[in-house]
């Protein structure tokens, strides 16, 4: 898609991996989750021991899989990874569970994604290391126990409440990701600028900062993006006016919306007097999985107060209305 904020990872350009952050000093951000993160892999260090399973949780964009990595750097044990929808069958699974060495980090992206069979295995692999396989069939079936090594599951997810509460239970260090404030994504503005060769002025990368949706792969996108305008005008360096110009372009908003925040505020205020409207009919009306509203959509939303959830439904804000030039309807809570 050519959303912004899809979650597509490949590499942009070429540039992604030199710009992900190579250990926990260097990733900007997630202040608390790094603080707890950094002390349970020193115990761990410090015991020999494999760290206890991780589940990351947050939307997409906001530094899960860059997190495990630098967890099994600062472990010092490989990296292994894959994720829910890739693992079709038990045996995929257990052939990635024999291959791990003592310690070594398993990354499964999007976990909630599993299926039920795979999952289902999983369970005694965290909790005992132990593989309970299936060999043959019919009557002349039998089944084997394997010994796993002492290994991390870091599982990610956007919304924990799509795990089964099995899995969920399973992971000793649960840690939810927040969005970034505009101070942290100006450094990873000014970063991304001089890993490309791309001059920033401080008030260029405070525009884009502002804009980039509280999420560090839409700050690199737009930099990117922002860069390309900049090089066809001539200019240098990218300072706010010329950021300003670009983002336009791009339909990312005064706000840091972009067109598809828009089309859904469009929706609620103009079809549904600004709600509430339940979420099944928000995602028929956009042609739009309701996953991806509820995960990529509705949280920058929320967190800007544009939206509120309610029992009944999706409501707009005030702020939303007067954001759409619009007049606000009475009904419309604060
Ligand atoms: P997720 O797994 O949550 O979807 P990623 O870890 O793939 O997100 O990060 C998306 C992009 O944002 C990557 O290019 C990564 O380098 C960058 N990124 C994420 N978090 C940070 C951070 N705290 N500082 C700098 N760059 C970051």
């Amino acid at each position: 898609s050519g959303r912004l904020i899809s979650g597509d990872q490949r590499d942009e350009d070429g540039v992604d991996s030199k710009l992900r952050p190579q250990d926990l000093s260097e990733f900007v951000g997630q202040a608390k989750l790094r603080e707890n993160l950094a002390v349970f892999i020193e115990a761990a260090r410090k015991r020999g021991e494999a760290l206890d399973h991780v589940l990351f949780v947050g939307p997409p964009g906001l530094g899960k899989t860059t997190l495990a990595q630098i967890v099994s750097r600062e472990l010092g044990v490989n990296f292994r990874a894959t994720s829910g929808p890739v693992i079709a069958k038990a045996g995929d699974l257990a052939a990635l569970l024999t291959n791990l060495e003592e310690r070594d980090v398993l990354f499964i992206d999007e976990i909630h994604r599993l299926n039920p069979a795979v999952e289902e295995i999983l369970y005694p692999a965290m909790e005992d290391f132990q593989l309970d396989l299936i060999i043959g069939e019919g009557p002349a079936a039998r089944s084997v126990r394997i010994d796993l090594a002492k290994f991390t599951l870091v599982g990610a997810t956007t919304r924990a409440g799509l795990l089964t509460t099995p899995l969920r239970d399973r992971f000793g260090i649960p840690l939810r990701l927040q969005f970034y404030t505009v101070e942290e994504l100006e450094l990873i503005v000014k970063r991304s600028g001089r890993v490309m060769g791309a001059p920033i002025a401080d008030d260029g990368a405070n525009e884009i900062a502002r804009r980039a949706r509280g999420t560090p792969r839409i700050a690199g996108r737009l930099v990117r993006r922002v860069r390309d305008f900049a090089s066809v005008l001539g200019a240098e360096t990218i300072t706010r006016a010329i950021a300003d110009k670009a983002l336009l372009a791009l339909e990312v908003d005064q706000a840091g919306l972009d067109a598809m925040d828009n089309r859904y505020l469009n929706l609620l205020a103009m079809n549904f007097g600004g709600g509430p409207v339940g979420i099944e009919t928000i995602a028929a009306a956009l042609s739009e999985p309701r996953d991806a509203i509820e995960d990529i959509i509705e949280p920058y939303l929320l967190t800007q107060g544009f939206l509120n959830r309610t029992p009944r439904g999706r409501m707009l804000t005030a702020h939303a209305f007067k954001h759409l030039g619009l007049a606000v309807p009475s009904s419309t809570p604060p």
